[in-house]
Formats: structure tokens, sequence, C-alpha cells
């Protein structure tokens, strides 16, 4: 339960008091995201997807309770392409740990807001960054992702994504 947690999983970078969720999840898999999603669906319950708690406007406090999803386990590389200059990884990986992977390679993942922010969260929020103006922001070098989906609820669906296919560049 995160009520002893100190309110990490309900507290991001920005000055808004933690909320903390009424459990939290270290997923290791899709296939954990999928059944965590969908049995909060069907009970009505919140999903709050957790990457590296870096945004800066509350986004992860989970005003009315639930499941967080922490993804900070999801953090493999599952395939490498050079000559396509892209990568699918798990979207618990942050973009620094990606660097590191890539960096023996001559290759580099592009997208930079700052934070060490995940893939994931990355993807869900849509930052820019200090490279944008050359490289794009997150949308632009995003070709495809995972999402786990819950069931359709009054037109709203719950839902985490769980891997990206993101572009990576030489410099
Ligand atoms: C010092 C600093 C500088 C920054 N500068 C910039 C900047 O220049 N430009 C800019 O655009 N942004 C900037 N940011 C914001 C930055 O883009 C976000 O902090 C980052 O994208 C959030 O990533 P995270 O992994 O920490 O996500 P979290 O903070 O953990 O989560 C953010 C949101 O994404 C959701 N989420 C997380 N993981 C997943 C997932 N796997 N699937 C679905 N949803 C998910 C969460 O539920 C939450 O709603 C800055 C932040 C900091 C701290």
């Amino acid at each position: 339960m995160c009520r002893g947690c100190g309110g990490h999983h309900g507290k991001d970078d920005s000055h808004h008091p933690p909320i903390p969720p009424d459990a939290v999840v270290f997923a290791q898999s899709t296939e954990e995201v999928a059944f965590v999603v969908r049995t909060c669906a069907r009970h009505a319950t919140p999903v709050i997807p957790f990457g590296a708690g870096t945004s800066i406007e509350g986004h992860v406090q989970a005003l009315h309770g639930g499941i967080c999803i922490d993804m900070s386990g999801m953090n493999r590389v599952l395939a490498v392409r050079p000559d396509d200059l892209d990568a699918t990884l798990e979207a618990g990986m942050t973009r620094m740990q990606l660097d590191r992977e890539l960096r023996d390679r001559g290759l580099f993942f592009p997208v930079d807001p700052g934070a060490d922010a995940t893939l994931g969260g990355m993807a869900a929020t849509g930052p820019s960054g200090s490279t944008t103006v050359r490289y794009g922001t997150m949308r632009d070098n995003v070709v495809s992702l995972t999402a786990v989906l819950g069931q359709r609820r009054s037109g709203a669906d719950r839902w985490a994504g769980a891997e990206v296919l993101g572009r990576v560049t030489a410099p």
C-alpha cells in the first residue's frame, strides 16, 4: 500500500501536495499492466501510471484514490535497429538509461525535456525540450506504441503505454 510510502507515488516535481493512491503495483510486463488495468476498469477504480514522477503539473496525484502502476521495473531494451534508426523499448526506461544503452552504437535519443523522464511518461505528456528545433518533440519521435485499454466506460478509456517504438538518431 502506498499510504506508508511517504506519498512518493502521489507526488511529482511540482509544488502540489502529495495525494497518494490506495496501492502501488510495480509492473514487470505488459501482461501485468493489462491485468491491473482491466481489473480496475471492471471495478471503476482509477489507474494512475507512474513513470519517473518528474512532471510539474500534479499529473500523478491520486485525486480519487485508486491504483498506481509504477513502470520503473519495465525498463528493458527490446530491440535496436541501427539501420532503421529506431528502437523498441519498455515504457519505464528513462531517456538517460536509453542513451547509455545506445552510446556504444553512436546513436542517441533526441528528445531532451531536461528531466530524466521515462519514455512512457514522455509519450503521455508529449514534451519538447532543448533539442526540439532540430529533432522534433516526443510526438515526432514515437513511431508506434503498445497501449493497454480498459473497458470503455462512458466514453473514457483508462490506459497505460507499455512499450514504445521510438526513433533514435546519429549525431
Ligand atoms: C527540470 C524539468 C525540466 C523540464 N523541462 C521541460 C521542457 O523543457 N519541455 C517539456 O515539454 N517538458 C519539460 N518538463 C516536463 C517533462 O516533460 C515531464 O516531467 C516528463 O515528460 C514526465 O515524464 P515522467 O516519466 O516523469 O512521467 P510522470 O511524471 O511519472 O507522469 C506524467 C504523466 O504521464 C502518465 N504516465 C507515465 N507513464 C505512463 C505510461 N507508461 N503510460 C501512460 N501514461 C503514463 C502519468 O500518469 C502522468 O499523468 C520538465 C520537467 C522537469 C522536472
